[in-house]
């Protein structure tokens, strides 16, 4: 592999970007790398930006500098750079601007886009959030007293609902499904989260769905489908990411159908030789939870990055990448997390409720935990999260919470894993 000239690309300079470049080091491959980045920035930690950025102004700390990633990794680090395209018979990488990169094995990391509202097109205080610069637009919006509707009761949605109550905006949440987060944590624990809105006096409008945005030149409202009027001078939209794939068409890489991520094999490999995906882009079938999914989540970006690269790189060390996925939400000061699948049979609040400021939830399936969701309780969630990679019994989950019933400890920065080796 290391007398290969063209060595590893890896494009979108990320969390997934990086630690398939921290890997590939860690592992002993000396060979050429080049990350590709469409953003200026060397990576940084996207979490922050719906939580501690919006309100006290800290900046987001870099996942690894410029000058790490050159000097210390060895890396030829290509910011500001677009890739356009994809060739797999000349094994080249095509920018925006015509320049080719040849790679002789590469890890696809261009994670996802948010998604916008229709009709939005140039109306000023409507946004959406996934970048630095992004975050930054909406901090200067959210101010004492500003009116703002949050479109969609996801994660993202609720943290900036909570950020923008925080700095004392009046906050209205729209949601289009009858109960928030049925995806992400199904219907019992969507509603039981919702009441966090509730206690913090955001108002959640279920079921609504948004006819038109208010205003000629900037936003000054929502108009719901039945007719009410929202009025709002900043409008924020967490309806959801789609992964970053425009610029491979016409490659050969195969995409999903449902979700639009990248298919992958469960080592990794999309459907073009030598190429790899990680992170928010890639699909891929998960043996431990007997699916193919795509994650959008910080751990297992991190996790996938690095496995990806060695695989790409050293084919006779290949693991098939699985993992129960994970991840957290900060709300109102209050920790949520997530580990497993909701998709299952049932699901249940076994432990506490939201007035008492924490619960646990479990969700099974045949008998066999599949999933946890707790609020406040850090030290249950990875207990829980080890036994659903066991495989266990919902009754060996229960009998774990039974041990010992009172809250955890205080978690320290869950689910990261720090940067540069
Ligand atoms: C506001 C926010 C808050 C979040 N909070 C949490 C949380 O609390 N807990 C949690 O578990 N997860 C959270 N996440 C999710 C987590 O941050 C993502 O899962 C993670 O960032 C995914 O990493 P990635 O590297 O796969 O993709 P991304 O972080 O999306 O990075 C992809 C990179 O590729 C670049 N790129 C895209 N297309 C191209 C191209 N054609 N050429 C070159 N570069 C390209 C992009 O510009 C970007 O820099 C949050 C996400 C956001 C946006």
């Amino acid at each position: 592999m290391d007398g290969s000239k063209a060595g590893l690309v890896v494009v979108g300079a990320s969390l997934a970007g990086l630690r398939a470049v921290e890997s590939a080091r860690r592992v002993g491959y000396r060979g050429p790398i080049t990350l590709i980045g469409e953003e200026v920035h060397a990576p940084y930690d996207r979490p922050p930006l719906s939580k501690q950025f919006l309100v006290d102004k800290r900046n987001p700390v870099p996942l690894c500098t410029e000058g790490e990633l050159r000097e210390r990794l060895g890396v030829r680090l290509l910011l500001g750079y677009k890739a356009a395209g994809l060739d797999p018979d000349s094994r080249l990488v095509r920018l925006d601007d015509g320049y080719r990169v040849p790679y002789h094995r590469a890890v696809i990391a261009t994670g996802a886009k948010a998604r916008g509202l229709n009709g939005s097109g140039g109306l000023a205080g409507v946004h959406t959030l996934r970048t630095v610069e992004d975050a930054s637009t909406i901090r200067e919006a959210l101010t004492l007293g500003a009116r703002v509707v949050v479109v969609g009761a996801g994660f993202i949605g609720a943290e900036i609902a909570s950020s923008a109550v925080s700095v004392g905006a009046t906050v209205t949440i729209v949601e289009a499904a009858l109960a928030p987060l049925v995806r992400a944590v199904g219907e019992v624990v969507g509603t039981e989260l919702a009441r966090l809105h509730d206690l913090a006096g955001v108002r959640v409008v279920l079921g609504a769905r948004i006819t038109e945005l208010l205003g000629t030149t900037r936003v000054t409202g929502v108009r719901l489908a039945d007719g009410q009027g929202v009025p709002a001078d900043v409008v924020v939209a967490g309806i959801g990411a789609v992964p970053a794939t425009e610029w491979l068409s016409g490659s050969g890489v195969v995409l999903d159908p449902v979700g639009g991520g990248i298919v992958c094999d469960e080592f990794l490999r999309t459907s073009v030789a030598g190429v790899y995906a990680a992170g928010d882009v890639a699909s891929w079938p998960n043996a431990i939870m007997d699916r193919r999914m795509r994650m959008e989540n910080w751990t297992g970006a991190a996790e996938q990055g690095a496995r990806a690269a060695i695989n790409a790189l050293f084919p006779d060390r290949a693991k098939a990448f699985e993992t129960v996925p994970y991840f957290w939400s900060d709300w109102y000061g209050s920790r949520i997390q997530f580990a497993g699948t909701a998709l299952a049979e049932r699901a249940e609040i076994v432990t506490g409720d939201v007035e008492h400021a924490q619960f646990v939830a479990l969700y099974s399936t045949g008998g066999r935990v599949v999933g946890a969701a707790t609020l406040n309780r850090p030290a249950k969630i990875m207990k829980l999260r080890r036994l659903i990679e066991r495989r266990s019994s919902v009754d060996d989950a229960v009998q774990l919470l039974e041990r010992s019933p009172t809250a955890g400890v205080p978690e320290p920065a869950a689910g990261r894993a720090q940067s540069c080796p």
